[in-house]
């Protein structure tokens, strides 16, 4: 199951966030050509304490509602210069994007088959002018019912979303999102021609933390790492937890000189302060091992061995004295496996 967002939302940081900010339950829009009507229902709404726009005519509510913040009820009159509401409702219904929207149309006429053929159109709701307040409040109020079912539906789903692809103590994405996301920029840099790099980092002798100060400082010292390397790297490269003390780095049109460059920043900003716990100061240190997508006449890697690559880089590092950054052979021409970087 591919449980990743699409593209255009995914963030590195934590944090779910429904699709639409600035619209809510409680912004209307009303398209009304008749002066009167439009005062008069813009007064009562805004009296009621909903946030009002109000326009006289229909190409100009079409192109609101097409907004990203536009509002989510919309109170339409049924004959109007520009679109009539039956047309706008139709065009609303065939919007793929953006919240559900709410559409009241507002109508002269009475009879059943206009008001059917108003429904058919998309129209959750009518209201026949001349109205009567009381049933527009009602009326206004069930819509704003739904929209807030909605909302809360929408949240829901959002956090069931960034739970299923986040790891619960550090708040980075969880293996199978790093793995997928890795997936998704293999290909990707395939068929841009751009380079990719993967980057495996480990905590140095995190057993005797965890056995010295307890499992609760060994989290805290987790979730610290994770955040020294989310601000290590660039805000759109991708940092996962890919195992107990394991992290995996994906960056996205990275040169192999740059992703040296970024896996010692990464390093040393582990390494440089040690980390303030509730035990006490602790220095952590951290191994990497790096690896990069070869292209340009060579064949591509699929992201097993891209890991594979990294995580034998990672082997090296250990095998080499740990606190020290390692990358796989082929990173740069004529490379083989040779130290990046290291102290210890
Ligand atoms: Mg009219």
């Amino acid at each position: 199951m591919n449980i990743m967002p699409p593209a255009e939302d995914l963030a590195r940081s934590p944090g779910g966030k429904c699709p639409d900010g600035k619209s809510s339950p409680d912004t209307v829009l009303i398209a009304e050509d008749d002066p009167i009507f439009r005062r008069v229902l813009q007064t009562w709404l805004q009296k009621w304490n909903y946030r009002v726009t109000a326009l006289d005519d229909g190409a100009d509510a079409w192109h609101a509602l097409q907004q990203d913040d536009c509002p989510q009820m919309a109170i339409l009159d049924w004959m109007m210069p520009g679109l009539d509401g039956i047309e706008i409702c139709r065009r609303i219904r065939r919007l793929k994007k953006g919240p559900y929207k709410y559409v009241l149309l507002l109508t002269a006429k009475g009879g059943k088959e206009d008001v059917v053929a108003g429904l058919d159109a998309g129209a959750d709701d009518y209201l026949t002018k001349p109205f009567d307040v009381n049933e527009l409040r009602a009326r206004v109020r069930a819509g704003k019912r739904i929209l807030e079912l909605q909302d809360a539906l929408m949240k829901a789903h959002s956090e069931l979303q960034f739970e299923a692809a986040h790891d619960h103590l550090t708040g980075l994405w969880n293996r199978g999102a790093i793995m997928d996301l890795l997936h998704r920029e293999t290909q990707r840099s395939a068929r841009i021609g751009e380079p990719l790099g993967v980057i495996m980092a480990d905590l140095d002798h995190f057993k005797q933390i965890n056995d010295s100060y307890g499992h609760p400082t060994g989290d805290a010292v987790l979730q610290e790492v994770a955040h020294r390397l989310l601000e290590s790297v660039r805000n759109y490269d991708y940092v996962g937890r890919y195992g107990g003390e394991e992290f995996l780095i994906v960056l996205a049109e990275c040169a192999p000189s740059d992703l040296i460059v970024t896996a010692e920043r990464m390093r040393t900003y582990v390494s440089e302060k040690p980390f303030d716990t509730n035990s006490g100061s602790i220095p952590v240190t951290i191994s990497i091992g790096v690896a990069a997508q070869r292209l340009l006449g060579s064949e591509l890697r699929r992201e097993e061995e891209l890991v594979r690559a990294a995580d034998t880089a990672l082997y090296c590092a250990k095998a080499n004295g740990r606190n020290r950054v390692e990358q796989a052979p082929g990173i740069c021409p004529g490379d083989s496996a040779r130290t990046a970087a290291g102290q210890q």
